[in-house]
């Protein structure tokens, strides 16, 4: 049992199905729960936080992520996807296990202190001899007390066979399909306040075999696990799915088993009506990387039309080679900037945009009851904003602050009730040794780098 914390004074965004908002309210948190919430002040005992010129709301999710690419930023900056992942992957290459906790490190830290309190990683380059990759990004999750959803991520299709990659960062399916269940054995914890949970996770549609997307899905079902892929991401891995399965990539998904409420697939730029449909229809979730997108110049995704159709749409900020910032909060902004640029300023609010990066993406990852907003008994996920500072104050409506207005410092995170972030500054590790580490592995994993 911990001493209660009582959050006073602040506005609260719950994004509850009601939309329900307080102008001056109170939130109220014991063992890592919200057990009260509403307006005005309360007198609930526990320990004081001063929550005047705030904002609350969920700690924001992070569905889509590559840790390790924290440690390659700044490269091949001109570049299709393609160009940049056949520039990038023999640099990726190069990852061993100090250059994965510095990497993971950063990532993880800045995502928290833009307000991220769950965030999902997808690590797919295995070389031989790396370590052990994986459990090292757990670690570092770990020690800065973010909630962890790791996907185990594979390639099998090498150039060889006709797929993107070198055969080198590809891996055998044998030992991919062993390695998925040793990290399900090792991490993955189905509890209802888990810090950290596994999903089964192949790269792409042009560095998979159909026979791994077929197994990988068949094998996560037997385990109770979900499923993550990219999909859809741009017209080059579109005209790839028709020469080499002779089908679009959603009908390629469709043949494999991988549409249904248990799979999240980041992008999803290039749907037609019909695709947009089925993804509704089979609850399918989407990684929405907006920043990502906009970088490589992929495309904008179909948001308004994906969430209309009944699909939850999370956001990502994606791995940070395709991305230079991986700070979640910008993306809010960032994703409803495309949206109007899509479908013009009806396209998507600035509270439906909050809703992506929070409940869509704890819909996302299954979490739902537990994450995504704030309501007793869920657990006490929260990001506190600081909206009195010379960037935001009198912006008539706080969401609007936070979400079209400049990226807020976080005055407080709490993951699980624990503060995470207080003040902007991360609480749980040295935020300068990780950016001396980082800026060391960094240099070594680039310097075959152009
Ligand atoms: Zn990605």
């Amino acid at each position: 049992m911990t001493e209660p914390l009582v959050i006073e004074g602040c506005a609260i965004a719950t994004v509850d199905p009601a939309g329900t908002e307080h102008a001056d309210g109170h939130i109220v948190i014991e063992d890592g729960r919200i057990t009260a919430l509403g307006e005005g002040g309360t007198d609930a005992p526990g320990t004081r936080i001063d929550g005047r010129g705030r904002l609350a709301t969920p700690g924001l999710v992070n569905c889509h992520h590559h840790l390790y690419q924290w440690a390659t930023r700044g490269l091949s900056q001109q570049s299709t996807l393609f160009e940049w992942l056949q520039e990038l992957y023999p640099v990726w290459a190069r990852v061993d296990g100090d250059i994965e906790r510095a990497a993971a490190r950063g990532g993880l830290a800045a995502l928290a202190r833009s307000g991220c309190s769950t965030s999902t990683d997808h690590h797919y380059v295995f070389p031989r001899g790396a370590g052990d990759l994986l459990a090292i990004e757990v670690e570092a999750a770990r020690e800065l007390h973010v909630r962890f959803h790791p996907c185990r991520g594979s390639m099998d299709l090498g150039k060889s066979q006709g797929g993107l990659p070198p055969d080198e960062v590809t891996e055998d399916r044998d030992a991919i399909l062993v390695a998925c269940a040793d990290a399900i054995d090792r991490f993955h914890d189905p509890a209802p306040d888990a810090m950290t949970r596994v999903a089964l996770a192949p790269c792409s549609p042009f560095s998979v075999t159909k026979e791994l997307m077929a197994e990988t899905a068949e094998f996560a079902r037997s385990r109770n696990v979900r499923l993550h892929t990219h999909m859809a991401e741009t017209l080059d891995e579109e005209q790839f799915c028709l020469e080499l399965f002779g089908v679009r990539p959603v009908e390629y998904l469709e043949q494999v088993g991988w549409l249904g409420d248990d799979v999240w697939l980041a992008h999803c730029v290039h749907l037609d009506e019909r695709e947009i449909t089925r993804f509704g229809e089979t609850g399918t979730g989407v990684a929405h990387c907006p920043s990502s997108n906009a970088r490589l110049g992929a495309g904008i995704a179909p948001v308004a039309a994906l969430t209309a159709a009944g699909a939850p749409v999370g956001l990502g900020v994606d791995g940070a080679a395709s991305n230079e910032a991986g700070e979640l909060s910008g993306e809010l902004r960032q994703s409803l900037l495309l949206a109007r640029l899509r479908g013009g300023p009806q396209a998507l609010t600035a509270r439906e945009a909050l809703a992506l990066g929070t409940i869509h993406g704890a819909r996302c990852l299954g979490r739902e009851a537990e994450i995504g907003s704030l309501e007793p008994g869920k657990l006490a996920d929260i990001a506190l904003w600081r909206l009195d500072d010379v960037d935001h104050a009198g912006i008539a409506d706080p969401v609007a602050a936070l979400v079209l207005g400049p990226r807020p410092i976080v005055d407080r995170l709490l993951v699980g009730g624990r503060t995470v972030v207080e003040h902007g500054r991360l609480t749980t590790a040295d935020e300068d040794e990780i950016a001396r580490d980082l800026a060391r592995a960094s240099r070594r994993m680039q310097e075959v780098a152009v």
